[in-house]
């Protein structure tokens, strides 16, 4: 595996770094206060459309997509990605604006890699274009959706339309004005094989029959303006060409969906750590207690050493697992994903807890970044599975592979 950046990912990591310079960490605070601001519920922030446009204006745009997704992609490989996620991810809001963010991206690859001309001509195109906003509904909450065979929404064909019906939550994005289209798993055969009973279909937004129940909060924040809500689908009805591969395809699309979700938030994630102990590192130089300069106190000197290690490490992993994806596919670099997915949200919290120590009570305030670091390590801990699934699914993998040397 090679070190180095290559050239074209050293001139776009040199490009993202001005740009999160120049535009993303100065507005940081306004984005903060607007989006936190009640009157301001689900409405985007107006510098976040001009940013885009000066984004896309420079070609840093749509880089997560890889390169077998040409004419749609711009050419990167995982691993040449990787590095520009980390950038991204130093601000919560920032890969948005190069429209690398979740769960847009997610269901940008599917509809690339699933989608018939139509469907990409309808909502591929305009998502690749940052026109329109998507969500990804698997989640329900009456069931155990970590085993995703366990979802129940029914999706029934009568005549040239499916039916649908069910409940979901944690669907994100769904408060977004800007959000046109959700992509749904359900069972079209609950009596089918246990990995061919589900399928997954493209559902407008605003189509009669979908109400939104509530939006739910993480750890008491909204998220908006994109939020995650819960959803009550009664008799939707969509035509028999929305949905994507095939009848019984949902879980090799969903399979194919999470792999590349997965490795894009760790990417992310290792920046969101790398900015906490850069706003760490610079506090305990600025901090005096009991006559010393905090950072000259050992025990913070440990913390900020073993924070160091552990980004060090963790972004290592991150980079050889994007390489393994590049060279072997999905499906024969889980396990280096579900490394990656067990190691860095741990990692990310550990980190980030260490920093808003080191500031006392201004750490868990809206004063830096920290907290909002903190609860995305947390988050991912749940999103895109719970790290004891990818720990059962790691050591059943390992214990094969020994078995079988
Ligand atoms: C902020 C956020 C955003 C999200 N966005 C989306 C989205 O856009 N779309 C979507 O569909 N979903 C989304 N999710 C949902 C997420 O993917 C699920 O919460 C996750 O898959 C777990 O499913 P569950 O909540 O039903 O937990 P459950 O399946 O009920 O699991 C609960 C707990 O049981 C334990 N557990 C489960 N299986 C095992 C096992 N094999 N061994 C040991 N312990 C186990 C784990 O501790 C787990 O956390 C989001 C979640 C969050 C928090």
């Amino acid at each position: 595996m090679e070190f180095k950046y290559n050239q074209r990912t050293s001139e776009l990591l040199d490009q993202i770094q001005r740009f999160m310079q120049e535009h993303i960490y100065p507005i940081e605070k306004e984005i903060y206060e607007f989006t936190h601001n009640p009157d301001n519920l689900w409405v985007v922030p107006p510098q976040i459309e001009e940013l885009k446009a000066k984004a896309h204006s420079m070609g840093l745009w749509n880089l997560f997509l890889p390169h077998e997704y040409e004419p749609y992609s711009p050419g990167l490989t995982n691993l040449e990605y990787a590095p520009l996620a980390e950038a991204m991810g130093r601000v919560g809001w920032a890969s948005e604006v190069f429209n690398c963010s979740a769960p847009d991206t997610g269901n940008m690859e599917v509809l690339a890699r699933y989608g018939t001309e139509e469907h990409k001509k309808q909502w591929l195109e305009p998502l690749l274009a940052g026109k329109i906003r998507s969500s990804y509904l698997m989640t329900e909450p009456q069931v155990a959706s970590s085993d995703a065979t366990n979802v129940e929404t029914s999706i029934v064909r009568e005549g040239d339309e499916f039916v649908i019906n069910g409940r979901k939550w944690w669907s994100s994005c769904v408060f977004d004005p800007r959000n046109k289209i959700y992509i749904l798993m359900g069972k079209t055969d609950p009596d089918a094989s246990r990995h061919t009973q589900q399928s997954m279909i493209l559902i407008p937004a605003g189509t009669e029959g979908v109400k939104i129940v509530r939006p739910l909060k993480v750890m008491n924040d909204l998220h908006s303006p994109h939020g995650h809500a819960e959803l009550k689908l009664t008799n939707v009805r969509v035509p028999v060409d929305n949905l994507l591969l095939g009848e019984g395809r949902g879980f090799e699309i969903a399979q194919g969906r999470l792999g590349p979700g997965r490795i894009h938030h760790c990417m992310r994630l290792v920046g969101a750590a790398d900015r906490a102990l850069e706003i760490m590192c610079r506090r305990v130089e600025d901090r005096v207690a009991f006559g010393k300069k905090l950072s000259e106190q050992s025990s913070i000197r440990q913390d900020i050493a073993k924070s160091r290690c552990d980004i060090e490490q963790a972004r290592l992993l991150t980079l050889w697992a994007a390489d393994r994806l590049d060279k072997e596919g999905n499906v024969a670099a889980k396990d280096a994903i579900g490394m990656i997915k067990i190691v860095i949200p741990r990692m990310v919290q550990e980190v980030a807890d260490r920093a808003m120590q080191v500031h006392g009570g201004m750490g868990i305030c809206q004063d830096t970044p920290l907290p909002e670091i903190w609860t995305y390590g947390r988050l991912v801990r749940f999103a895109d599975g719970p790290d004891e699934v990818h720990m059962s699914q790691l050591a059943k993998l390992t214990i094969k592979q020994v078995m079988e040397s």
